[in-house]
């Protein structure tokens, strides 16, 4: 409770005034600082400039009524109690003044030094107490005021930004502001209000590494944190550390913590910070019981805010694999009826003239039939395979894998399969052993690099395969002399169902060099594409000869 009072008397009589004060410094409960006015206009003044606990107000004054001054205390000043002093039969005057708002009024020429000094104390005590209501009332109206709107909004930023404009009109303070951690602990303001008056000097002064620098030490030198310990219980060691390094420098600091759920332990995500710069100020019980009310609010909206965005993640995810599926029907579609229709002519060829046909005609067929049922299967394959990837289910399976033999066997099989238009080389060079990886991804790695190599050069053409290894890389080139590929097209190549503007009647579903692209990550290595239209195309992948943690 204060002590001393601030006693304002307005009465243009000085005797009087020098009766009241005397009176009131004998008051053995209570100590006064008593300040006099002999005009309306000279009271008001004085409420301006000094905080005025109650006013013993004259009725009559040179300037203006007493009534006038009263009117103009309660509009400005509502936490001032004020004391009517009445003449002998003024009463109906006194019932006036009572409705306007006065706490109560003594008759002049009948006052008793008991009564002054008793009246006096009262209708402070009585201000006080109605201020004090009317503050809980603003508080908990906020409080549920905030509650309600993040409960309405989804937007964090917005109800942050109410949050500090409501704290600093609620608690009268210079500034508040909402701080948030990153993971380095390092931090940014996100949410701030500065009173106008005081923004200008907490500009210059203060800027947003507020909290690092000398300047706001100085600032708000000898104004206290209170930082109780249940704040801090569960909290990491160095939070805690944290927290205490704001002791000094700021003025009133509530740490916002989220998790502390079955799942999750506490974590301190960020501060709200109310801060008085521009004289001191002790921070009420009442005042730090608001501020932490609003932290847990601020903490829920926070949590909102964050499975929010997660499920929009969640639902952008989703939106892109129902693309990638309807894609993979489309192509299916598209891919699978021609190699189909081919099929179903050969059987029905073999079928219907299966004795009139020649030996190597029915082979022909059945080379037919069997190349185009492999693609399928290969078209499937890949479907599936890049279907995983989307998914995130691919898993290595890793086995050690002598590569240079691994690249011999793909050279031989494409020969096979009739590629003896092109001239394919395998040139190796370096330490090559040693090297872990899986043997079905780096089939589809390699053979899709090879295969591409093939198709996309003309008869005839020269396509180089280098494998160079030192201690602890292997890096694989695989070069051809075909079409290229056009600049603008390079960068998109490794997007599913992406295909290159020159490709004209060579078929393809694009999924080829996506698959390349996830094998090569999921083995923790790198790929690198130069391609010029008309010249030719390398492809360089590079993968670390052990597995680590992520790919393992
Ligand atoms: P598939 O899925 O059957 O492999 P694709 O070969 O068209 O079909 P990718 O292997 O993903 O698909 O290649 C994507 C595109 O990149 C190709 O369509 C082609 O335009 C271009 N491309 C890839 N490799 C080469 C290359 N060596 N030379 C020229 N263009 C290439
Ligand atoms: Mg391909």
């Amino acid at each position: 409770m204060k002590n001393p009072w601030t006693l304002l008397i307005v009465d243009d009589s000085s005797a009087d005034r020098a009766i009241y004060k005397r009176y009131l410094s004998q008051d053995p409960h209570q100590s006064y600082i008593v300040v006099e006015a002999s005009y309306g206009q000279e009271g008001l003044d004085i409420c301006k400039e000094l905080d005025v606990d109650a006013i013993l107000l004259d009725l009559l004054l040179p300037d203006m009524s007493g009534l006038q001054v009263l009117g103009f205390v309660q509009q400005h000043y509502p936490q001032i109690a004020v004391v009517m002093l009445t003449a002998h039969g003024d009463e109906q005057v006194a019932v006036r003044a009572m409705k306007a708002g006065a706490q109560d009024y003594l008759v002049k020429d009948q006052l008793k030094k008991d009564t002054l000094q008793h009246t006096t104390r009262n209708v402070i005590h009585q201000a006080q107490l109605q201020h004090q209501l009317r503050k809980n009332q603003e508080q908990q109206l906020l409080i549920s005021r905030l509650a309600f709107q993040i409960r309405q909004s989804l937007e964090l930023e917005e109800t942050l930004n109410t949050a500090v404009t409501e704290v600093r009109y609620l608690l009268e303070c210079d500034r508040a502001l909402i701080y948030q951690f990153s993971k380095d602990m390092s931090g940014t303001i996100i949410a701030e209000s500065t009173a106008k008056d005081v923004g200008s000097v907490l500009h210059q002064t203060v800027t947003d590494t507020y909290f690092q620098t000398h300047g706001a030490e100085e600032y708000c030198q000898g104004r206290k944190m209170i930082v109780a310990d249940i704040y801090t219980a569960g909290l990491d060691p160095c939070h805690v550390d944290l927290l205490e390094q704001f002791n000094v420098k700021a003025s009133l600091v509530i740490p916002i913590l989220t998790g502390g759920d079955r799942h999750t332990p506490f974590t301190l995500w960020g501060l709200l910070v109310a801060h008085q710069c521009s004289s001191e100020r002790h921070w009420r019980a009442d005042e730090i019981q608001v501020m932490d009310a609003l932290s847990i609010h601020l903490s829920i909206a926070i949590r909102h805010a964050e499975l929010l965005a997660q499920t929009q993640a969640a639902l952008d995810q989703e939106k892109a694999l129902t693309a990638f599926k309807s894609q993979i029907i489309a192509t299916v579609s598209h891919e699978y009826n021609s190699p189909l229709a081919v099929i179903q002519l050969a059987v029905e060829t073999l079928k219907e003239h299966y004795h009139s046909l020649n030996e190597a005609t029915r082979e022909q067929l059945m080379d037919v039939i069997e190349k185009k049922t492999k693609h399928l299967s290969t078209l499937v394959n890949d479907m599936l395979l890049a279907n995983q990837a989307e998914l995130s289910q691919l898993k290595l399976k890793p086995t050690a894998i002598d590569l240079k033999e691994f690249l011999s066997k793909l050279i031989e099989e494409h020969e096979l399969m009739g590629s003896d238009r092109h001239t394919l080389s395998l040139n190796v060079r370096g330490e090559i052993e040693g090297f872990v990886g899986d043997f079905g991804l780096l089939k589809q790695l390699f053979g899709n690099l090879l295969s591409n190599a093939i198709k996309y050069s003309p008869e005839g053409g020269h396509v180089r395969i280098l494998l160079r290894g030192d201690a602890t890389h292997l890096t694989c080139q695989i070069k051809d002399e075909g079409i290229g590929i056009p600049q603008e097209d390079q960068k998109r190549l490794f997007q599913p169902f992406s295909r290159a503007s020159n490709v004209r009647s060579i078929a393809g579903t694009g999924l080829g060099l996506h698959i390349v692209k996830v094998s090569t990550e999921l083995h923790g290595g790198t790929i690198h594409l130069e391609s010029q239209e008309g010249k030719g195309t390398c492809f360089s992948v590079s993968l670390p000869k052990h597995l680590n943690a992520t790919g393992a």
